[in-house]
């Protein structure tokens, strides 16, 4: 068989926020396809109609916008082997469902959950398959003519696939190797549901991966047990030559404790599960999103790339074209991955660092002037360089340099105390008086003339410099004092120091 181009697809069902979870999966099958020169896809698998929230497609659309994941075709980009969206091919499906039934390999079933309710009560443990299905209302049970006047009644029925017993079920994992199953486990899953006329996830997922010529699944673990019936599906409709090849992610686990990643550790721990905040159209609740925390899309990404996967090296920071040529598939874990969302944070320090100070100025810009501070490009990018090492997001910049652009009003209180001492005051009148004397006013030569100073009177280095920047600054920390004299010129420094003489004697 000829090579068949790559091509993947992320299938997510708009049943609310997108879970940082499947952010990943997105993430992983970019990345495969980029290296295959291969085609991404993005499907709506919006069959389940109970489950669809309003918003939740467009919410996905723009975080991969945000995160900087292109895709070739699907729900919002076009592509030959349209419509994307589950809803808008009910009659492809139709075909396949009634193909199955000529061929014997589905039935008709016209059990009400009632009746299935009694089932399960009679009989422990359940399942609609080959020891059970003879006993129930269904094409398989009652005579032709029952089974047409039903339907003409409008009675409602789903179509299930006959699974049957006996036969050893192989999914070729990319990451678990070969996963075997015996058929006798499964049930006759539903495939239709005349009610909503539509097929259910299954039938559609693999009539769509199929038409779409989708060479690889890749998808998170928890649709593992599903993928058995997958292969008898492929093979009930004859198409095993073309089945793709799968590959099922390792879960994403908490950070503390047993279990997988949910939306209340995230509340619980402080950290968001979804890529961009999320306002839930039914509950009116506001979830936390990575971007409006401030994360760089980047750092989210290389964040995400290495839950589940690494490249066998010490390198953890990578741009997207790097984690293009280095992933691989076949690497992955099959143990989940520990969601540390400690390292996100992190990640987005790294990038804070790796970032030109121009760049971090411009998405700090916007933030000085909210706080009503008029300021050059030229200033706020030299307040960025000095301070940019202190913090892990943009967004805590403001409290810690806010004192570059607006002089203190207050100084704090435990400072005071420790650092102004009895004759504090009177150092800095003198210390203003060197300063004024200082024309060049230049790190070095500032450096040079006030130590020289402390040094001629015999003063604490450490006293004169506490006091001085406790009546620049009003807290006790902060970078290099010549380094905040520099930026605030003579005459703001010496302003601020006859202040701070005066409010604190
Ligand atoms: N619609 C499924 C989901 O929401 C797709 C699973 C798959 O990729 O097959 O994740």
């Amino acid at each position: 068989m000829a090579e068949r181009k790559v091509r993947v697809r992320f299938a997510p069902s708009p049943t609310g926020a997108l879970h940082i979870g499947g952010v990943r999966t997105a993430l992983y099958n970019y990345l495969f396809a980029r290296q295959h020169g291969g085609d991404l896809i993005f499907r709506i698998e919006d069959t389940d109609t109970h489950r669809f929230v309003p918003g939740a497609e467009e919410y996905i659309i723009e975080s991969f916008k945000w995160l900087g994941i292109k895709f070739d075709e699907g729900v919002s980009f076009g592509g030959n082997y349209g419509p994307y969206r589950q809803s808008e091919r009910r009659d492809i499906y139709k075909k396949y469902v009634n193909q199955l039934l000529d061929a014997d390999k589905a039935y008709i079933a016209f059990d009400t959950p009632e009746e299935l309710d009694v089932k399960r009560e009679e009989i422990k443990n359940f399942q609609y398959d080959a020891k059970t299905r003879g006993l129930m209302r269904n094409s398989l049970t009652l005579p032709k003519e029952e089974v047409d006047k039903l339907i003409a009644e409008g009675k409602q029925y789903v179509v299930r696939f006959k699974i049957e017993p006996g036969e050893a079920v192989h999914v070729n994992d990319l990451i678990r190797g070969d996963v075997r199953i015996m058929s006798d486990i499964l049930d006759d899953k539903v495939l239709y549901k005349s009610a909503d006329e539509l097929p259910t996830y299954h039938l559609a997922n693999i009539v769509d991966d199929h038409l779409m010529e989708i060479t690889h699944v890749i998808r998170g673990e928890e649709w593992l047990p599903s993928a058995p019936l997958h292969v008898l599906l492929y093979r009930a409709f004859g198409w095993e030559d073309t089945m793709p090849q799968f590959a099922h992610l390792p879960l994403l686990l908490k950070p503390d404790g047993k279990g997988k990643l949910s939306k209340r550790d995230g509340d619980r721990l402080g950290f968001p599960v979804f890529p961009l905040e999320w306002h839930d159209p039914k509950t009116g609740e506001v979830s936390s999103g990575y971007r409006e925390s401030g994360y760089f899309p980047e750092a989210v990404i290389n964040f995400l790339a290495l839950l589940g996967w690494n490249p066998g090296t010490e390198q953890e920071l990578f741009t997207l074209d790097e984690l293009v040529t280095l992933f691989d598939i076949t690497k992955c874990s099959k143990a989940g991955a520990r969601f540390d969302f400690q390292k996100g944070i992190w990640f987005n320090h790294e990038y804070i660092l790796r970032k030109s100070n121009e760049e971090i100025a411009a998405d700090f810009a916007p933030i000085v002037k909210e706080n009503g501070v008029e300021e050059t490009m030229e200033r706020i990018t030299k307040v960025v360089s000095l301070m940019k090492d202190r913090v892990n997001f943009v967004n805590e910049l403001w409290p810690l340099c806010s004192f570059f652009f607006i002089a203190p009003t207050e100084y704090d209180e435990k400072t005071v105390r420790k650092r102004w001492k009895d004759n504090s005051a009177q150092v800095m009148v003198e210390l203003a008086d060197v300063i004024e004397g200082i024309d060049d006013f230049s790190i070095g030569n500032q450096e040079k003339i006030v130590e020289g100073w402390i040094e001629s009177k015999e003063y604490k280095l450490g006293d004169v410099m506490n006091a001085f920047r406790l009546a620049l600054v009003g807290i006790g920390k902060g970078p290099g004092m010549f380094d905040i004299t520099n930026f605030l010129g003579k005459e703001e420094t010496l302003k601020r120091l006859h202040r701070a003489i005066e409010l604190l004697k």
